[in-house]
């Protein structure tokens, strides 16, 4: 076989089907991909990313959010190198760790120290652990269908999971004050935390900012309580607000929870905090093999500091305006009842009347058709360097993948 017809993506998935379980795991298996979509990539630069078959797409996934600044950026990819050519994963940390923790602190108005490591998972679990080890209680509220991570506490999956993995979680409806206060109520004495995500964003469902009086009313409830209010901002982390998405509603967490975009791509993933758990963060024992590992760390300060020097959030808040105003105006003209929710900058956008997702999987199978990688569910992100020239090359294509659906 020469080596071009072995990287194809149906070639891949053939090889990888004998080698890992299922072909792949979690959301990358090829049953939860939208049907039709490739598995496998080989490029990726600015907005745009090329399939294993060599297929071009201005990309709304962004790597599932880690890419904010925009593939292979010059300037972090600069500082990593740099970093990389100095030594990476040493046998203790660099300066850049120091010097991340000091720019986090200084960004984060919540946050009087950080904590680092790989996953988005990693962070809201050590949130979780930091939050009972302060308070020396056990239950934890969390919204209905929210997303925290892929380990037994918080996987959607039940396979290998006990129910004594989850044995001091309570529910509550985000947005809902009076089921939030219901959750409290049944915790009782033994409430360590309330972890909210930076808005509602389940997966196929309309998403949705925080209310003020939510937030509002979270904060008060683990003031009068003892209990500490997380953020999970591992999804939203910076695409929102620089200080932390609550900002926008004016509420701040004691604890939060970051990773996908805050280094444009390198693995890392960080936990900030107030000084009312910096005792707590102490006392946990929390590490990992790579969780001080430079160039990631240098990678993260280049990005933080771009993202403020460019307004890099006004640049994505208005190339999604700009997507959503024109889908907006297609979707009327061509009689269709679209539904764009989300910040502008991190939309989902769903069809009524379509349970099966026969509208919005064949809308985004034409988008893939004519060069543009949507999704039809799952949250997605605009990074800085969209352009407008790439966003009207999109609604191109969407005024005729909304033809389409529109025939259907
Ligand atoms: N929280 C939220 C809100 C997320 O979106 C994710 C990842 N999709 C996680 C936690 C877990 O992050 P990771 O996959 O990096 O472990």
């Amino acid at each position: 076989m020469d080596q071009k017809a072995a990287n194809t993506d149906l070639a891949l998935r053939t090889r990888a089907t004998r080698v890992i379980p299922g072909g792949m795991w979690g959301h990358q298996n090829a049953a939860r991909l939208p049907k039709g979509y490739p598995q496998y990539f080989s490029r990726a630069e600015g907005c745009r990313t090329w399939d294993a078959d060599g297929r071009e797409y201005i990309d709304f996934i962004c790597g599932w959010g880690p890419t904010i600044l925009g593939y292979n950026d010059v300037d972090v990819e600069a500082a990593a190198a740099d970093q990389r050519a100095r030594g990476d994963a040493m046998n203790g940390p660099s300066e850049r760790l120091v010097e991340l923790a000091e720019l986090l602190v200084e960004t984060v108005p919540h946050a009087d120290w950080a904590m680092f490591s790989k996953n988005g998972t990693d962070a809201t679990t050590a949130c979780v652990t930091i939050a009972r080890a302060g308070t020396g209680r056990r239950k934890v509220l969390v919204a209905r269908g929210a997303y925290h991570g892929a380990i037994p506490w918080c996987t959607p999956s039940v396979a290998g999971v006990t129910e004594e993995d989850r044995a001091h979680l309570i529910q509550y409806d985000y947005n809902d004050a009076a089921s939030l206060e219901a959750a409290v109520d049944q915790a009782g004495n033994d409430l360590a935390a309330i972890l909210v995500s930076a808005f509602k964003h389940d997966l196929g469902k309309e998403h949705a900012l925080p209310t003020r009086a939510f937030a509002t009313r979270a904060r008060a409830l683990a003031d009068l309580t003892g209990a500490a209010l997380i953020v999970d901002d591992v999804r939203a982390g910076f695409r929102l607000h620089m200080g932390g998405s609550w900002e926008l509603v004016g509420v701040r967490p004691d604890l939060a929870a970051w990773s996908k975009a805050i280094a444009n791509g390198y693995a890392l993933a960080a936990v900030t905090g107030n000084d009312r758990f910096r005792e707590a963060a102490t006392k946990i024992f929390t590490t990992g093999s790579f969780w001080t590992a430079a160039v990631s760390m240098a990678a993260a300060v280049a990005t933080i500091e771009k993202l403020k020097k460019t307004g890099g959030i006004d640049t994505m808040v208005a190339m999604g305006q700009r997507l959503r105003d024109g889908i907006d105006r297609q979707a009327s003209r061509h009689g269709l009842a679209v539904r764009q929710s989300g910040p502008v900058q991190m939309p989902v956008i769903l069809f009524d009347d379509d349970a099966d997702r026969r509208l919005g999987n064949a809308f985004c199978l034409e988008l893939l058709a004519r060069g543009v990688y949507m999704h039809p569910t799952h949250t997605m992100f605009l990074c800085a360097a969209h352009t407008v020239a790439d966003i009207d090359q999109t609604l191109a294509a969407s005024d005729e993948a909304l033809a389409t659906v529109a025939r259907l």
